[in-house]
């Protein structure tokens, strides 16, 4: 077995940490020496320089579209070295909520590694705080299938691509963080049925089950809620010893027949804690007494889950995973008592070479009085790691092992703080996911904000929004904002006219609130959309080849997602317009 030094992993991520200016010099040109052969940096007139003015210098910032066609050769099998010096043979998609298409990223051993390195630091610091015991973990992991490209090259997300790895299963025992569930769950075709599986191994194994965790703690949810549904089916399965017919993928089938002997003494126990709950508060450790804490990415478009995770989970920890994206790791969490809303990520500054725009006007405390908005202004210079200030905010711009350089990445982060010289980041939004009609600009972290507020309204109903999502309809003249929500249950008619008339009120941008006072954009309308609907727009996401590992609801809903919106218009079953201006 692979040893794991929690002390000298820690160690080791001190020293990178002390120095992050120099390992950032050295892991560019280290990148770039291996690369150097590459068809795109030749072309820009690199001639094997490695230092960071240079490659500003030469290098221009891009987005995913830009390389859209040398990775498409990539894809359709030219190995010529064309991003990277050495041929890229594995492609990940990213799961692509934005855009409503994935993307195709390189995915090469280099990205492993680092995904490696990020598991390792942060278990070293979460296993310092909150020591696990021998046992093994629940976690909510399902595989997409790996496919070849029209070139031959292995295509999957990004997790399929890491779990896959022949490395994978030995760095997860090194950290104690051996799933529960056989391969043939985490495999299995159908997510449904890993589903099911996943939450009959946790009981089959709940007494050794040490902690819970998922890529994205929306999977978490999702199985506490499903098992709301088939929890006396998993019982039943216990007590006979005979897996339900619900699942028939053989391979599933027979790695779980194998696990599963008759257990009267388990069902009565379980049955009866079930029964027990009050609206299943508590319920994870009720099923799991030996489990330490929950684990997972609960930032960003997660975090409007927690107060669900946090009524199953009871008084157990929510410990929030590490920040990274298809396209690399960015930083670990290595401060795993902070709960999650104020989690941040360290930035391991020997993964890649980062650099940040500086956005000038923080979206999170933005003074809404100002009329000026960011947009109109010229935009900055990236600054490197070690040059970024704290109470900040910047896009991420990332160069990696895996043939990206100088890409946006879309993401907006703040600087909360240090850890030696590297910074610790606040995740805060995706840039580009922007309700704006004229001269209104609201990210998604301005929805979640107004969501919540208006969600407050359905609480003293006993009710919450179970999810949301948003689109601008600018089929109408003026165009105006349209809200989806599901709800837990039954509103009353009053209660939602009050709901969408304070979600109207809660974007308080400027450009927004003036643009509504002059009816320059129409009312705010809440549709009301059919429970389930949320599960329909997994399931479609599913079928495009994503994974559930990497899901992501989409919170705005743009022109390109047709299928999205057909898929939330079909569901609506009441509509309101606000009259709050
Ligand atoms: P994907 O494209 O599926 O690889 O997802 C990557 C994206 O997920 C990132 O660019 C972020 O927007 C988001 N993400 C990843 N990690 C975190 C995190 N810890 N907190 C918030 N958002 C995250």
């Amino acid at each position: 077995m692979e040893e794991f030094d929690q002390e000298k992993v820690i160690e080791e991520f001190e020293a990178l940490t002390k120095d992050a200016e120099r390992v950032q010099r050295e892991t560019l040109k280290k990148i770039l020496e291996e690369n150097e052969s590459a068809e795109y940096l030749q072309s820009l007139g690199l001639n094997g320089r490695t230092d960071i003015e240079s490659f500003r210098a030469c290098v221009p910032l891009v987005t995913h579209q830009d390389l859209e066609s040398y990775i498409q050769r990539i894809v359709d099998g030219d190995s010529s070295p064309i991003l990277t010096g050495k041929p890229i043979t594995t492609i990940s998609l990213s799961s692509g909520t934005t855009q409503g298409k994935p993307k195709f990223i390189p995915f090469n051993d280099e990205l492993m590694e680092n995904t490696l390195q990020i598991y390792r630091t942060s278990f070293a610091f979460r296993n310092r705080e909150f020591p696990l015991g021998n046992g093994r973990a629940l976690q909510f992991f399902y595989s997409s299938k790996q496919f070849k490209t029209k070139g031959g090259l292995a295509a999957g997300t990004a997790t399929t691509n890491v779990f896959r790895n022949s490395m994978f299963k030995k760095a997860m025992k090194a950290i104690q963080s051996i799933s529960c569930s056989p391969d043939e769950v985490i495999f299995g075709s159908d997510f449904h049925q890993s589903l099911y599986c996943h939450l009959l191994c946790g009981l089959i194994f709940r007494d050794e089950v040490q902690f819970i965790s998922s890529t994205f703690a929306h999977s978490i949810i999702f199985a506490f809620s499903s098992f709301e549904q088939v929890w006396e089916e998993l019982c039943n399965d216990i007590r006979t010893g005979v897996l339900s017919s619900r699942i028939n993928v053989p391979s599933t089938r027979t790695a779980m027949s194998k696990l599963l002997k008759p257990n009267p003494e388990l069902a009565d126990l379980i049955y009866k804690k079930c029964s027990s709950l009050s609206n299943w508060y508590g319920l994870i450790p009720e099923l799991l007494p030996n489990a330490k804490y929950i684990y997972g990415i609960m930032t960003g478009s997660m975090e409007p889950y927690l107060k669900k995770l946090r009524h199953y989970a009871g008084g157990l920890p929510l410990l929030s995973a590490d920040y990274g994206a298809s396209e690399g790791w960015i930083g670990a969490n290595v401060n795993p008592k902070l709960p999650p809303e104020l989690a941040t990520y360290a930035v391991l500054p020997n993964i890649g070479y980062f650099e940040f725009i500086p956005l000038g006007e923080n979206i999170e405390d933005r003074d809404h009085n100002n009329m000026e908005s960011s947009f109109l202004r010229m935009e900055p210079k990236p600054v490197g790691l070690t040059e970024v200030k704290l109470g900040e905010e910047y896009e991420v711009i990332v160069t990696n092992f895996a043939g990206l350089y100088r890409y946006r990445l879309g993401d907006v982060v703040k600087v909360i703080g240090f850890h030696n010289s590297t910074p610790e980041i606040k995740f805060v939004c995706r840039r580009n996911l922007l309700l704006t009609i004229n001269i209104d600009k609201n990210t998604e972290k301005d929805l979640q904000l107004s969501v919540e507020e208006a969600g407050k309204l359905l609480s003293e109903e006993k009710l919450e929004v179970v999810d949301f999502s948003s689109h601008v309809d600018l089929s109408t003249d003026p165009g105006h904002y349209v809200i989806f929500w599901e709800i837990s249950g039954e509103a009353s008619q009053e209660v939602l006219k009050e709901c969408c008339n304070c979600l109207d009120k809660s974007f308080v941008d400027a450009g927004y609130v003036s643009s509504r006072k002059v009816n320059s954009i129409g009312a705010l309308e809440l549709r009301v959309v059919r429970r389930g609907t949320f599960q329909k727009i997994l399931d479609h996401y599913l079928g495009l080849g994503s994974a559930v590992s990497q899901f992501k609801t989409p919170r705005c809903v743009g022109p390109t997602n047709n299928l999205v919106l057909q898929i939330l218009c079909a569901n609506v079953v009441k509509s309101y317009f606000s009259t709050a201006f």
